[in-house]
């Protein structure tokens, strides 16, 4: 699985549509400062589901569509497709190309697509689960993330094992299925509750 193509559209410095095709391999991003190339990064981070304005280096979402320039009008919505190569099948899709959707509004309201099929964060979050991409996955090096990394807490740490190791998938649907014992838990007690008062 590779990353073969962004588009983004509205998104930060991005306000044209913008298609950058990648090939399988090590592609560099070059540019002067302040021309985009972190913003690139954020997208990708983003469409993976980032829910952190300030960690997309903004205040509060709406940063992240285009402002406006001199020369060109603010707009209204911020758009980035990320574009996969799936003909390893590493993404449980039975297909070659999936493309992952994600736009923001200036209401706030966040819609996400599956190749162009609505859908919900959680379906983005649980398809790249364990494949090493992700807002928190080791794919995505953040610049003083490796310090970050060395110097952070030996339990965080171990997340990021975990997620290379391919075991968080289980441990979130523990997580899950635990929740539901919990509820249905609840519920008996409330229905035992119930038995008595009638009794
Ligand atoms: P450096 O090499 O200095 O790290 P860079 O190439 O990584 O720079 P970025 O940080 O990606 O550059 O881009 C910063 C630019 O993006 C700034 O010019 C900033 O004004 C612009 N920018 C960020 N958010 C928006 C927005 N919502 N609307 C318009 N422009 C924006």
């Amino acid at each position: 699985m590779f990353l073969k193509r962004i588009e983004l559209a509205g998104f930060k410095s991005f306000a044209d549509k913008t298609e950058l095709e990648f090939v399988n391999g090590i592609t560099a991003v070059v540019g002067p400062n302040g021309s985009g190339k972190s913003n690139i990064s954020d997208g990708i981070r983003w469409v993976l589901g980032e829910q952190s304005a300030k960690s997309l280096r903004g205040g509060k979402m709406e940063d992240i569509i285009f402002a406006g320039s001199d020369a060109r009008r603010a707009v209204n919505y911020g758009e980035v497709s990320l574009t996969l190569d799936n003909s390893d099948g590493a993404l449980p899709l039975e297909y070659n190309e999936v493309t992952v959707t994600r736009r923001v509004h200036r209401s706030g309201d966040s819609e996400y697509m599956i190749n162009k099929q609505a859908c919900r964060l959680k379906d983005i979050t649980e398809l790249f689960m364990d494949t090493g991409i992700g807002k928190e996955a080791y794919s995505i090096i953040g610049q003083g993330r490796i310090e970050e990394i060395l110097s952070t807490r030996s339990e965080d740490r171990r997340g990021i094992f975990e997620e290379a190791s391919g075991i968080v998938k289980y441990k979130s649907r523990k997580k899950e299925a635990k929740r539901k014992l919990d509820d249905t838990e609840q519920n008996l007690l409330r229905i035992h509750d119930l038995v008595m008062e009638l009794e």
